[in-house]
């Protein structure tokens, strides 16, 4: 009885600290003279900033309060993509990425946490994300990225939306139907997590 209690008071403390956040930090990966994964003329820093600017909309539309580290081409270093996941109280920080490997082989999305406060908006997001998209679903991963490792103050997840290495994935993300289609996936996984903590 004592462990039932003790676990039901945890259960009550995490829902009442997720259940908080009215604000989402958008961290568009790269920028700048980072292009991040490219082949050809892609670049994931135009693919992930056009991403974020469509989760942006969706949220907004949704009723949260949204800051961008960055809404144009330029470069910001990741210590301060981190402080923006920790200068607001209420809040949770989602950095957007494509991926890249060699061969060109690797395909499918993925989304990463590093602290165990993470973990759930992970899972929430590449559920939408995969449901969404129909993408090979290459799951929820711990990772020891910057942005997720330094960003403590609140839930801190980066989510890796296809591989440009991959010919036939590359050839989807350069359609907008394709990269909304990844926006609402992230946004529905981000507004399905704050409704489960209420
Ligand atoms: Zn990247």
């Amino acid at each position: 009885m004592l462990v039932l209690a003790a676990a039901c008071v945890t259960t009550l403390c995490l829902a009442r600290t997720a259940s908080a956040f009215d604000t989402v930090v958008l961290d568009p990966g790269h920028g700048a003279h980072d292009r991040g994964a490219s082949i050809g003329y892609v670049f994931e820093k135009h693919l992930a900033l056009d991403t974020a600017r469509r989760v942006e909309q969706l949220l907004k539309q949704a009723g949260l309060k949204v800051v961008m580290t960055r809404s144009r081409d330029v470069f910001i270093p990741l210590p301060e993509r981190a402080a923006a996941g920790n200068r607001y109280g209420n809040a949770i920080f989602v950095s957007i990425h494509y991926n890249y490997n060699r061969g060109g082989s690797g395909n499918g999305v993925e989304t990463y946490y590093h602290h165990s406060a993470g973990y759930s908006l992970a899972s929430y997001i590449q559920a939408y994300l995969v449901q969404r998209t129909r993408m090979t679903n290459r799951g929820v991963k711990t990772a020891n990225f910057h942005v997720i490792r330094n960003t403590t103050r609140n839930p801190a997840v980066l989510v890796e939306c296809g591989f440009v290495s991959n010919s036939t994935e590359r050839s989807r993300m350069l359609t907008g139907e394709f990269r909304a289609h990844i926006a609402e996936g992230i946004a529905q996984g981000i507004v399905s997590y704050r409704r489960s903590n209420r």
